[in-house]
């Protein structure tokens, strides 16, 4: 029987964790930096333990630190949240030598989709639709070229170690790829510990759509959907919706039981999320994150089902309380990543919040760790708050975003709520036709109205 939970991170998921525990009967155990000791996780939780110095290395991806303080607290399971060590698979295997719940899928499953070429090949094999590409590493020019000639132009070389869209080229012809390969083979080897890369077709205007899944231990598996994440910047996701305005009910349910069903036949159990790149009415598989994600509270508002609640209760061992049938979508929601940072140049700005006021009202929702008062450390993630609207339709929820991000005061740190509230006005975002390139484009036309914003302001 889970009592007592060790919350493995910071900010304002650590802050959604504890509240999903005290829901459901469990104390919480906070760990943090020295530089985070004034932080609300650390506030709200029943018990709290200094694991080191301000650098991350040094406390939240410290794992004899983090092992230590479950130890002398008596905590029975930890909650990893999202980045640091929630897709550590050896941290998995720790935790679990200790006979301490890991509040998220096996090892072995993490370890699985960690490695690119692996997960591509096992949702393949269970029937996941994967980009047309070399099936694996691609070991010479010669190589590369047949692949190239076979797939059509253009392809994306990709580093199997590589991560968050670094270690990526695009070749439009035989002649490019043939120049490109050995320099990728290069620079794998120089930045990613191997030189292992592998071929896939490049999709010009893709969207970023990703399958929610829920399996419980005892084989049951459902999906909740998907999300819309194609406006990113530098392969940062900005602002989130669900459900997505280039998906329908029949492709929503077509590609959600191809994802149940391959989850089902890998044994998979906890939450995860499935990435697909969506283009012409076709998925490609990209990747896994076996863990919660950030952007999670967009399917929450929409299937009035609390994500986080689940996945602890996946992890006591109990079965789903929803069956497929049961999990009904409803409204329209809309999240927006706040960054401590500059709208225009995207600097981070840390510093001192002298006043917070979150907005409010039916359908808004702030997840945060922020008051009046608190000091964003220079050491971490910019990212202070999510701001979760839901609306029974698109634009209403649009209507209401606008109004909250109005209300919302956060002084006199730098953020991007401005950044957000031009995005709203766009006509394309209100149409919702955007693909993932779109936010690149729409940010660099915008710097100058924003800059010249700011200075009217001031
Ligand atoms: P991550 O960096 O999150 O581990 P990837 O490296 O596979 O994932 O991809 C990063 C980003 O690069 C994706 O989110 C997508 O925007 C883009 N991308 C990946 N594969 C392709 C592809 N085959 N065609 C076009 N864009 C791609």
């Amino acid at each position: 029987m889970m009592k007592k939970v060790l919350i493995a991170n910071r900010g304002e998921i650590a802050v959604r964790i504890h509240r999903a525990c005290k829901e459901l009967g469990l104390k919480t155990v906070a760990v943090h930096s020295k530089a985070d000791q004034d932080s609300m996780h650390v506030m709200l939780a029943d018990e709290s333990v200094c694991i080191g110095p301000a650098a991350a290395k040094d406390s939240y991806l410290n794992i004899a630190a983090i092992l230590t303080a479950a130890m002398i607290t008596g905590a029975d399971a930890i909650h990893p949240g999202y980045g640091f060590l929630s897709e550590n698979a050896s941290f998995v295997d720790m935790v679990c030598e200790h006979d301490i719940t890991f509040i998220g899928p096996t090892a072995e499953h993490i370890r699985v989709m960690g490695d690119k070429i692996t997960a591509i090949q096992t949702v393949k094999k269970h029937g996941i639709p994967t980009v047309p590409g070399s099936d694996g590493e691609v070991k010479d020019t010669q190589h590369a070229c047949e692949i190239g000639d076979k797939i059509g132009y253009p392809v994306l070389i990709k580093a199997a170690g590589g991560g968050g869209g670094k270690g990526m080229k695009v070749a439009y012809n035989q002649k490019e790829l043939c120049h490109l390969f050995p320099i990728a083979k290069n620079e794998a080897a120089q930045n990613f510990g191997n030189n292992i890369v592998y071929i896939e077709k490049f999709l010009e205007k893709p969207r970023h759509i990703e399958i929610q899944v829920m399996a419980d231990q005892h084989g049951n598996v459902v999906h909740l959907g998907e999300r819309d994440c194609s406006l990113q910047r530098h392969n940062q996701k900005v602002l989130e919706e669900c459900p997505s305005p280039a998906i329908s009910t029949e492709i929503r349910d077509k590609i959600g039981m191809i994802v149940a069903n391959a989850m089902k036949k890998i044994g998979y159990h906890s939450i995860g999320t499935i990435e697909f790149l969506y283009e012409n009415g076709e998925f490609y598989f990209i990747e896994m994150n076996t863990r919660l994600q950030v952007e999670h509270p967009v399917t929450e508002m929409v299937y009035n089902i609390d994500l986080v609640k689940e996945q602890i209760k996946i992890a006591m061992g109990e079965k789903l309380s929803h069956k497929q049938k049961d999990i009904i979508a409803s409204g329209h929601a809309i999240e927006c990543r706040v960054n401590a940072e500059d709208p225009f140049t995207f600097m981070p700005c840390p510093g001192q919040i002298k006043l917070y006021h979150p907005p409010g009202g039916l359908g808004v929702r702030v997840d945060s760790h922020l008051y009046t008062g608190y000091k964003i450390p220079p050491y971490y993630d910019s990212m202070i708050g999510k701001l979760i609207i839901w609306a029974q339709s698109r634009e209403e929820c649009l209507k209401r975003l606008d109004n909250a991000l109005s209300e919302y005061v956060i002084t006199d740190t730098k953020t991007n709520l401005l950044l957000h509230k031009k995005l709203i006005d766009n006509h394309d975002i209100q149409k919702g036709q955007y693909d993932i390139h779109w936010l690149e484009k729409f940010v660099k036309n915008i710097s100058q109205d924003i800059e010249d914003d700011v200075s009217e302001a001031l």
